[in-house]
């Protein structure tokens, strides 16, 4: 008998809705044999079918769905089609580095694929990816055509599924040390020339966050540059530089990135010097953005554009005030050193904040600034990090450009 998971009387909305998750909590019993990662199908009370997916009983989310068709098998043209489909839905991006699988958007819950030119990077974040993750790995490079499959699945969230944390290659060739990628930068008008059209990256897949890369802000940084024309900027949080390096393409005056991690600013100054930009020493400031931001302000120093992008703050539930209130300080202090009529960029990738509670925490950061501010344009995810109507925990990247006045 294949595996059954009987909900609970009047649990099966979510499920009927199509949201992938079904949480321990709505589960009546699992009948049958099946082991965890592997495929049952998710039943009514009375038995009826509602869909089918992967369990993991160690796991809240002790099923992930994959259908709603009871015809439907979980079998290896299921998997070609699902990563067929995602991946053709990215064929006009027109980019060098993008997401290819974003996992429960894509219906491939607990997967993630990205592209670095000519290697894919994935990630396997659950149970019932990593019993599939070679036949996967197999259908990708049957798809695309790359030199190598690197794993980056030395992730936290695989611990709630049971599984060790793991990086390497899968397939092919290990990755350089740096894999050169390019963004389309800020196209200006035509009396500007050529500037700024493409703008270089080098990406570190085995070292760096993520799969490497915060592929999430591609469309983002080319939309930022075009507030930093002239201006000079700073660059808080910033990674190997990804703002500065197209705010200065689109002609910034001067950006000044700080990050905690050195490697990164490494990596940022090689970044700079990729597309024509020599980094001075004091343009990359390794330290702590909360104690920096309160430095500049006793010594006056001030700013046109400011750039907020910080790691995630928010885990769970009970960490969203404390967080609420990191965010209004880092927003409250920026706006603070902002000149007069200048834009504070700023973003929050904490799902669990959402973007409405993110707008009240800067309007409260402007009220104890005693700034006021206008929002000239909200930023969100690009299109290869799609959110899926039915499974709204996709939504997770928001910004607010905001003109600052006096
Ligand atoms: N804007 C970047 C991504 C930022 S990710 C881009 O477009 O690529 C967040 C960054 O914040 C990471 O590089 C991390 O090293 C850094 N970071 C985390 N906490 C920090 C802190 N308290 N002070 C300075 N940097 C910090």
């Amino acid at each position: 008998m294949t595996g059954r998971v009987v909900l609970k009387a009047g649990r099966e909305k979510p499920v009927r809705q199509k949201h992938p998750w079904v949480f321990s909590g709505a589960i009546q019993r699992i009948d049958g044999d099946v082991e965890d990662g592997g495929i049952a199908d998710v039943v009514s009370t009375q038995g009826e079918f509602l869909a089918r997916g992967y369990v993991n009983r160690r796991s809240q989310i002790t099923a992930r769905l994959l259908t709603w068709d009871e015809d439907e098998a979980i079998d290896s043209t299921f998997w070609r089609s699902r990563l067929e489909r995602a991946i053709r839905s990215r064929s006009t991006l027109n980019a060098t580095a993008c997401r290819l699988v974003n996992a429960e958007s894509d219906g491939l819950p607990g997967l993630v694929v990205d592209r670095y030119g000519a290697w894919l990077v994935v990630q396997a974040l659950t149970l019932g990816v990593e019993r599939v993750k070679q036949e996967l790995v197999g259908w990708l490079v049957g798809l695309v055509d790359v030199q190598g499959v690197y794993e980056r699945s030395d992730v936290d969230v695989r611990e709630k599924e049971g599984l060790a944390q793991t990086a390497g290659v899968l397939v092919g060739a290990a990755p350089p040390d740096v894999i050169e990628i390019v963004e389309r930068g800020l196209t200006l008008s035509p009396s500007d020339g050529e500037r700024g059209e493409v703008v270089r990256f080098l990406v570190d897949v085995k070292r760096g966050h993520k799969t490497g890369f915060y592929l999430d802000q591609r469309e983002n940084r080319r939309k930022v540059a075009a507030y930093c024309i002239g201006a000079e900027v700073l660059n808080l949080f910033s990674y190997t530089g990804g703002f500065a390096v197209h705010a200065l393409s689109a002609g910034a005056h001067r950006a000044v990135n700080v990050d905690s991690s050195a490697e990164a600013l490494m990596l940022a100054r090689r970044n700079l010097a990729l597309n024509g930009f020599e980094a001075r020493d004091d343009d990359l400031v390794e330290g702590d953005v909360f104690s920096l931001l309160r430095k500049y302000r006793a010594e006056g120093r001030t700013f046109d554009v400011i750039i907020l992008d910080p790691p995630k703050f928010v885990h769970t539930v009970g960490q969203i005030e404390r967080a609420a209130r990191a965010y209004k300080d880092l927003n409250r202090v920026a706006m603070q050193i902002l000149r007069p009529g200048g834009f504070l960029v700023t973003f929050s990738c904490s799902g669990l904040v959402s973007p409405d509670l993110f707008q009240k925490i800067v309007f409260g950061a402007s009220l104890d600034a005693g700034r006021n501010a206008q929002i000239v344009a909200k930023l969100s995810q690009p299109s290869d990090h799609p959110i899926l109507l039915s499974f709204p925990e996709a939504e997770y990247l928001k910004g607010l450009v905001c003109r600052v006045g006096g």
